[in-house]
């Protein structure tokens, strides 16, 4: 290989640096650590082997490549003289490396690290020599031999981790110690002892050549890129199946030197649960005499990052100027870890942080106001995901209180013990392996995954899990990093009797009895207070007042070209979505005002079922009036709410059938109000049967043949309306009244009369908008199949706006029924690709829905330029649709009220990125082309 194969970074240069390409090249730890280099930043100095290297090993069956061994020889040698070590030098302090994976993307935990390669058993015995035999240097060079048996046994040799954690933990039970600080020089040599016979029964012994420990390392890092853990991961995370690592060697830099200016740290530059900066406390861990892991294993109790201010303040304060540098020069929340050697900060890694979908909220809105990033990438970093995130499900305490549920009976976790580690509220069976997790799982059972602590193999477990829970570990544990990143509720350091060998958790309740849970038993997990309940918690819908969310909106708004409304069908509904920041309602249903009872006794069902079935004009006159006098008040409501915002209602949509049911159930009650036998009233009933009622007796072909009940409805709407605007001098409501599923230019202006006759009865005239003493109303359309496309420049002249049903028009459009066709064949057309998603999910760009789409617009605009057209259909909260209505030029879209907030964030994206209305302009162009060429053909078969 001809290529260069390693880049030296020390002394203040670097021969590489974090740009992409480089990233690419060296992995992201190794970029980053040159580019920390270059910044002048304290690294301790080493080389980058290239990820090209690790591709080479994998396509020569695990051979490096030519002339890497010199290279290797040769950046040793110039380490050693920017160190003024030597590797394998006993008779002073030798060079001692450690070998760290990193790949350009980053996978947590899943490759290998070895530390402290270069000592050999004469070195060891020489620096105890040299010492003096005393307690302290003998014990730091023996731990520093012990973790190197530890990670070269395992890693070079596959020797298995719990074997070597078996001798480490029976000695530490044995000297009583919990904290292995406290074991003494002599029980060290008997774990280093212990571990050469496990060495020995593996036929293996550890190199006493220092070079050929680091090429055997380098070996190990390189084969661990394709190590089940590393390929299960990236399955999982859908990362491409070969992803090559760089392999890092530094010099090495010893916290775990003593225990008064040694230690080592991991620390985010703002807290990576909620995104908060707190310059006191800053969000991290630090461990006085530690080297490597032990931060983040959970073995030893470990200390907020300013516990440094008292045991190393230089170090501390040169720490927070580093997150500073970093933050300015990246413009992201920084992921470090660090190492303090004799009073002095050393920097091991930085990357950027993973965090909850809060924390980006919160931390990208944040760095825009101090000027770090602009709007542009605070608003590009922030995924749907993450903002779905902030809408977490919370455990519900209020619902405990009213059932009587006292929280000090259901803690399992007391004393104050648990850590928050990844937000919101889970609820699930206990399970307390992957096994079961999966197991209960695909019962389509929820599960939460209990665990002493996690490791990588559970994450399979972990990532089905509605919550997870751990005994051990702190913020930064495994566990905690994991679920945060893909915003599953977590509580760890729970401290709580969790035996995973017998499947169950033991207990002692606040009466001092011993509680057992065992394994398929309910529980909660509150991972915003580090809580496991012994109880089968309800959930909270999440909170629209919520400040980061409400800050991070406000950078949206003014950015989004495609605004936001909502689909809200009663005054609550309103005012939740007015608070999630929609602008207006683009979809009142206003069938659930016949169905369901704002006020006990109002009993809407009985009313509109006896107008429907009584025979006699009066009755049904009376019912009518009954049911305009409640929508009149729910529609009242629902102006007080939205005050001028734009609300658009729908006239009944309902197949007549659907209104009747659970008619049977009370004939006595109907048969009283329409004077009518019950069996006479049980024919009716029947004779109102459908049957395929989504393509029958509803929508406008019901206001068309049933106007008496529109004509309520426009009635109770437009008083509603004139009392409102009577009643203030400002804010003057326009209303928006919308026929449903519409195809023929006849019933939009049979409509059109209706609701005119209507309007002028109380004094409303139609387009514009209200203002004092002047009433005004639009009438609007819904595209819910495709033929009103074909008559979208018609439907345009008879119509003052528009809204695209897409659940129904993606029904009719491809036949397919919204209610259980793609349920049965869906998966096969999945399977063989005839579709890539379920079209109720999502717009195919390409398919048939988006073309209805297109062509409608198109043609409204042609008839009438500033024509406005919205989608109300379940798509309007879907990202991949947004890019359709974006595409095609929508004005408005409306999802549900807790998912605006997505839409938002869509429409602000892609009003950074694309460009408005530009797939209307590539359809247009592609009709005209056919149409030319259809012309020309045309026109020879008439010559
Ligand atoms: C639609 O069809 O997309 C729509 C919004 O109407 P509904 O879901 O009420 O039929
Ligand atoms: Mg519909």
């Amino acid at each position: 290989m001809d290529k260069k194969l390693i880049y030296f970074f020390g002394e203040g240069k670097a021969e590489g640096d974090a740009s992409d390409e480089m990233i690419k090249l060296l992995g992201n730890k190794g970029g980053q650590l040159q580019e920390m280099t270059k910044m002048g930043l304290p690294v301790p100095p080493g080389f980058t082997i290239t990820t090209d290297v690790c591709d080479y090993y994998f396509e020569h069956g695990g051979q490096l490549p030519e002339g890497l061994i010199e290279q290797v020889r040769a950046n040793m040698n110039r380490l050693e003289k920017v160190t003024g070590y030597e590797i394998g030098d006993f008779k002073r302090d030798p060079l001692l490396v450690s070998a760290r994976s990193g790949a350009a993307v980053s996978m947590p935990g899943m490759m290998e690290t070895i530390l402290n390669i270069g000592l050999t058993d004469k070195c060891v015995d020489a620096y105890i020599e040299r010492h003096g035999n005393k307690e302290q240097p003998k014990k730091f060079i023996l731990d520093c031999q012990r973790r190197l048996y530890e990670m070269f046994g395992q890693n070079v040799y596959g020797i298995e981790r719990e074997k070597f954690r078996k001798i480490f933990d029976g000695l530490k039970e044995e000297a009583g110690v919990r904290d292995y600080t406290l074991l003494t020089s002599s029980h060290l040599q008997t774990v280093i002892t212990k571990y050469q016979q496990l060495y020995r029964e593996n036929g293996k012994e550890l190199p006493q050549d220092p070079f050929q420990q680091l090429i055997d390392a380098i070996k190990a890092i390189e084969e661990s890129a394709m190590g089940e853990k590393a390929r299960n991961y990236r399955k999982a995370e859908g990362l491409p199946e070969k992803v090559w690592t760089g392999v890092n060697i530094q010099t090495m830099v010893y916290g775990n030197e003593n225990t008064t200016d040694c230690g080592t740290g991991v620390g985010f530059t703002r807290d990576p649960s909620t995104g908060i900066r707190d310059e006191r406390n800053p969000y991290g861990e630090f461990l006085l005499s530690s080297q490597g892991e032990d931060v983040v294993s959970g073995s030893r109790n470990v200390f907020p990052i300013s516990h440094m201010k008292q045991a190393v303040p230089q170090a501390y304060d040169e720490l927070m100027k580093v997150c500073d540098i970093l933050e300015r020069s990246t413009g992201r929340v920084q992921d470090y870890e660090y190492t303090v050697w004799r009073g002095k900060l050393y920097m091991l890694q930085t990357r950027n942080g993973k965090l909850t979908g809060r924390a980006n909220v919160r931390s990208s809105y944040d760095m825009v106001r101090e000027g770090l990033i602009d709007v542009k990438d605070a608003v590009l970093r922030v995924t749907p995901t993450n903002l779905e995130q902030l809408l977490h499900k919370m455990i519900d305490y209020e619902a405990m209180k009213r059932d009587g549920v006292e929280l000090d009976n259901i803690v399992i976790n007391r004393g104050g013990a648990g850590v928050a580690a990844s937000p919101g509220g889970g609820i699930g069976r206990a399970v307390f392996d992957v096994k079961a997790a999966l197991e209960y799982k695909a019962r389509g059972e929820p599960v939460i995954l209990c665990r002493l602590e996690t490791n990588p193999t559970d994450y399979p477990g972990m990532i089905v899990s509605e919550a997870v829970a751990t005994a051990r570990g702190g913020k930064t544990s495994h566990a905690a990093v994991v679920a945060r990143n893909k915003g599953i509720p977590c509580a760890v350091g729970t401290g709580v009797d969790i035996d995973e060998e017998n499947r169950r958790i033991t207990y002692p309740n606040n009466k001092g009895e011993t509680v057992i849970i065992n394994e398929g038993d309910y529980i909660s997990v509150d991972g915003n207070t580090g809580k496991i309940l012994n109880y089968r918690a309800k959930l909270t819908q999440p909170n629209p007042d919520d400040l980061d969310l409400q800050n991070f909106l406000h950078l949206l708004y003014p950015v989004a070209k495609m605004r936001v409304y909502a689909n809200a069908n009663d005054s609550s509904e309103a005012a939740r979505a007015l608070q999630f920041g929609a602008e207006g309602i683009g979809l009142a249903r206003t069938e659930y005002m016949f169905l369901e009872d704002k006020i006990e006794g109002e009993n809407r069902q009985l009313a509109i079922q006896s107008w429907m079935l009584a025979e006699e004009e009066a009755i049904k006159l009376k019912a009518l009036e009954r049911l305009e006098q409640m929508q009149k008040r729910d529609f009242g409501e629902m102006y007080s709410v939205m005050q001028d915002k734009p609300i658009i209602i729908r006239l009944l949509d309902y197949p007549l059938h659907e209104l009747l049911s659970g008619a049977e159930a009370h004939l006595d009650e109907l048969s009283e109000v329409t004077k009518l036998h019950q069996e006479h009233l049980k024919r009716r009933i029947e004779d109102y049967h459908e049957t395929n009622p989504m393509l029958g007796h509803r929508s406008v072909r019901l206001g068309i043949t049933h106007p008496e009940i529109y004509r309520m409805q426009v009635r109770a709407i437009l008083s509603a309306a004139k009392e409102f605007n009577n009643s203030t001098d400002r804010k003057h409501i326009t209303l928006h009244i919308e026929i449903p599923l519409v195809c023929l230019v006849n019933e939009v202006k049979n409509m059109e009369q209706l609701v005119r006759e209507e309007a002028e009865k109380v004094g409303f005239n139609r387009g514009g908008y209200s203002s004092k003493g002047d009433n005004r109303y639009r009438l609007g359309i819904m595209y819910e199949l495709s033929g009103a496309s074909f008559e979208a420049d018609n439907l345009t002249r008879v119509s003052d706006f528009a809204s695209f049903g897409t659940n129904d028009l993606t029904q009719t459009t491809m036949g397919w029924s919204r209610e259980d066709g793609s349920a049965t064949f869906l998966p096969t057309y999945v399977s063989q690709r005839i579709v890539d998603e379920d079209p109720f999910v999502t717009i195919d760009k390409d398919g048939p829905v988006a073309k209805a789409m297109a062509h409608a617009v198109l043609l409204a605009k042609v008839a009438k330029t500033d024509y406005e057209f919205g989608i109300c259909g379940e798509h309007a909260a879907d990202p991949a649709s947004l890019e359709v209505c974006y595409g095609i030029g929508l004005s408005n879209v409306s999802p549900a009220p807790n998912q605006v907030p997505i839409a938002w964030l869509k429409s602000a994206q892609l009003s950074l990125t694309k460009e408005y209305g530009s797939m209307l302009s590539e359809y247009a162009a592609k009709v005209s082309t056919s149409f030319s060429k259809f012309m020309k053909t045309a026109n020879k078969v008439v010559c």
